[in-house]
């Protein structure tokens, strides 16, 4: 086949050039089934990745993953630094679950829900669009002169872009700071949060490059998931794919009418090039499955246009399984293979380990350690006898949905006249979700020891008795003092 101006090189990237230069891609538009169910998955998933910060679940941040404080909140589920072991758990589950969508389903994350594909194309796309004209249009400014009408129209591109851009940076900024820190820092001068606001102009700055620019380069060069999706996938998986048996040999409309006279037996591309002039990546999925390829099914909409056009069935580019036969239409015969039953295990495995250990958590964590000054102090009181004194530092995380005012006290089989429990604030209020810290002495007289040690417990309970979320925790203390 000779290479006519359509016909990309083997060679090289659709997207650069014989010298390696970028070659900026204006995909064209489409229409069809797929199209429509990606632009109104997009709206939701824009909808979704904008908003999620703002919901909130039993008062708390819907996704906050607050790594400065360690505080992460996961739907309803609240961790701390303590439980930050259970991140994995929760990011294994999560990881597992796309390994095997991608074994079953192909890369149907990179083009139906990645950020990267959803926002470029449900917002950037879109604004060039309204701005510039069609994909033709497009191209043509690029290639005009600077003038007048030019530049407004990209002053003017550039300006939604940059819009964008900042309403995405600072939604992105509430999954790591929460939206009532952002809601602060915005309203403050820069002066006041220059980590914060370096880091949001730092973020910004890649996503408008990306997103602006960038673009397809990201998914062909840069994601590293792209690249190990390669290794997820086999021949079960579901790809796109043209049908080569029903396609070839391709031939051009014309050439068709004029084989038919001569009952001559052409496939059913017509070699009209839409399937690349539609491809947001710039490849000819006619040359079989790429890496490059996203999935993003534009290609699928465009020729079963063409298809319908020239009186033939839809269906030369389709979802398709290297397993399926050939002669299937629509249809595809997904099979989950040994792989995808692996994956599909690890990723429960992992949704059970993270459901064991997350009914351990405890409503209210308390960790205590021995403060770090001495040991212990002894003190002579009024009656002369000797009083020690321990002092412990008290970490609390409430998780239990509810505000609680928490006493500390000995237990009622200790004798309480002779071990004094003192705190700095008495009852302890901690909000839902609050994680905070108190000083903690314990003061007993010294004939309470043996051999210079004794365990006791503390009993942590709520001042309100009555709640039906009362709080009662006891743990075990070591107190130590003098030998005599
Ligand atoms: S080949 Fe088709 S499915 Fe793949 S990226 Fe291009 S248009 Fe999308
Ligand atoms: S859109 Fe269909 S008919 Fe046209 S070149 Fe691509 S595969 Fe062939």
């Amino acid at each position: 086949m000779s290479l006519n101006e359509f016909e990309l090189h083997s060679e090289r990237l659709a997207t650069t050039d014989a010298k390696g230069k970028r070659i900026y891609l204006h995909p064209a538009d489409v229409k069809g089934f797929f199209r429509t169910q990606r632009t109104r998955l997009q709206f939701v998933l824009i909808v979704f990745f904008l908003g999620l910060p703002w919901i909130q679940i039993n008062g708390r941040q819907a996704l906050l993953l607050d790594l400065a404080q360690r505080r992460f909140e996961i739907f309803g589920l609240s961790l701390r630094a303590h439980n930050a072991p259970l991140l994995f758990f929760v990011f294994a589950a999560a990881g597992f679950g796309l390994f095997f969508a991608t074994s079953v389903f192909g890369r149907i994350w990179c083009g139906w829900a990645c950020p990267q594909t959803v926002f470029i194309d449900g917002i950037f796309r879109r604004i060039e669009r309204w701005i510039e004209g069609s994909a033709l249009e497009r191209r043509k400014l690029d290639a005009a002169p600077m003038t007048l009408s030019k530049l407004t129209k990209r002053s003017l591109k550039w300006f939604a872009f940059v819009l964008a851009t900042l309403i995405i940076t600072h939604s992105f900024m509430a999954y790591f700071i929460g939206v009532d820190q952002l809601a602060t820092m915005i309203r403050r001068p820069p002066t006041e949060n220059w980590g914060s606001f370096l880091f949001m102009l730092f973020s910004s700055g890649i996503i408008l490059f990306d997103f602006a620019w960038f673009r397809e380069q990201f998914c062909t060069i840069a994601c590293p998931y792209g690249r190990f999706q390669s290794v997820l996938m086999d021949k079960s998986s579901m790809v796109v794919a043209y049908d080569v048996n029903r396609g070839e040999p391709r031939a051009t409309a014309q050439a068709k009418i004029l084989a038919k006279n001569h009952s001559t037996n052409l496939g059913d591309c017509v070699n009209c090039y839409r399937c690349v002039q539609v491809c947001p990546t710039g490849i000819d999925i006619r040359r079989g499955v790429q890496m490059e390829c996203i999935a993003c099914t534009a290609c699928i909409d465009a020729c079963d246009d063409v298809m319908t056009k020239v009186h033939k069935p839809k269906g030369l580019i389709r979802y398709n399984t290297s397993v399926s036969t050939p002669k299937a239409n629509i249809k595809v015969k997904l099979k989950f293979t040994s792989r995808s039953a692996v994956y599909l295990t690890l990723c429960l495995a992992s949704v059970i380990a993270l459901t064991v250990f997350l009914s351990k958590i405890k409503p209210v964590d308390v960790q205590i350690l021995r403060a770090k000054d001495t040991p212990y102090s002894v003190q002579t009181v009024e009656d002369g006898t000797s009083e020690v004194m321990n002092h412990f530092l008290v970490e609390l995380s409430n998780q239990s949905g509810v505000r609680h005012e928490l006493l500390f006290l000995v237990p009622n089989d200790f004798d309480k006249n002779n071990i004094h429990v003192v705190t700095a604030i008495h009852p302890l209020p901690i909000e839902n979700g609050q994680v905070t810290r108190t000083d903690v002495f314990i003061h007993f007289n010294k004939t309470l020891l043996e051999n210079g040690q004794k365990k006791i417990r503390l009993l942590i309970k709520d001042k309100n008795s009555i709640s039906e979320h009362v709080i009662e925790i006891e743990k075990e203390v070591m107190l130590v003092g003098p030998f005599f």
